[in-house]
């Protein structure tokens, strides 16, 4: 039977939520302030967390931080503020679901579902988790080839990616032009160091707000560039 942990202040909120899951045949178990509820979600092995943002104590977000340091299970986040669902998606944290209240349980208890069927594929399989890069808004799924910024996805071409993926994986590092050209482009590629900056642009175009003041990759005036964190 899968165990299902709670972390939600409003009683009435958790007790309904838990007896739903319960008929559908859920062991579920819940903590009402964010301390507790870390404890919990840290120590007793469950199958997955449903995890409100608003908390007394440790809130959500941070909540949600500590245990994907140590494990993957399953989390969906709930919160009554669409806007700061929207908020915690663009943080990245690595929930794998969101939902704003009020919502309905059987919407819930089919989520529920829906991930611990996948979680469990995914362990049973074997199958490693796809290689994720987080930092900020930005989601690189190595995996995958994918990159999100803020949750929306963009599209990168092979050496956008390699690059991006490059600089985002050995963070405040700065580079040189030449190194960046010698690592991401192939040796026959004889060509101008140039295509490095015209790519930076590119890249600066897909994941920053504001492109000339760069968030994330800062250009160091003489010497190259680096991904800052
Ligand atoms: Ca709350």
């Amino acid at each position: 039977m899968s165990k299902i942990l709670i972390i939600e202040d409003e009683v009435a909120i958790a007790e309904l939520e838990k007896d739903y899951l319960e008929l559908s045949g859920f062991e579920v178990f819940m903590e009402h302030t964010g301390d507790a509820g870390l404890r919990a979600a840290l120590k007793d092995g469950f199958d997955l967390i449903i995890l409100d943002l608003m908390l007394p104590g440790i809130d959500g977000f941070e909540i949600c931080r500590k245990i994907r340091e140590k494990m993957n299970t399953p989390i969906i986040m709930v919160s009554a503020r669409k806007e700061d669902i929207d908020k915690i998606r663009g943080l990245g944290l690595g929930a794998d679901d969101y939902m704003t209240k009020p919502f309905s349980p059987s919407e819930l208890v089919a989520r529920v579902k829906a991930h611990l069927a996948r979680y469990e594929r995914l362990v049973g399989s074997g199958i490693k988790a796809n290689e994720i890069i987080e930092i900020r808004g930005i989601k690189i799924d190595k995996t995958a080839r994918r990159v999100y910024v803020n949750g929306e996805e963009k599209a990168f071409t092979t050496k956008e990616f390699d690059l991006l993926t490059f600089l985002a994986e050995n963070p405040n590092h700065v580079f040189t032009k030449e190194e960046l050209f010698n690592r991401i482009w192939d040796m026959e590629s004889i060509g101008d160091i140039a295509t490095v900056t015209v790519h930076i642009k590119k890249i600066r175009e897909k994941i920053e707000l504001n492109t000339s003041k760069p968030q994330y990759i800062e250009t160091i005036w003489g010497v190259g560039y680096r991904f800052k964190v």
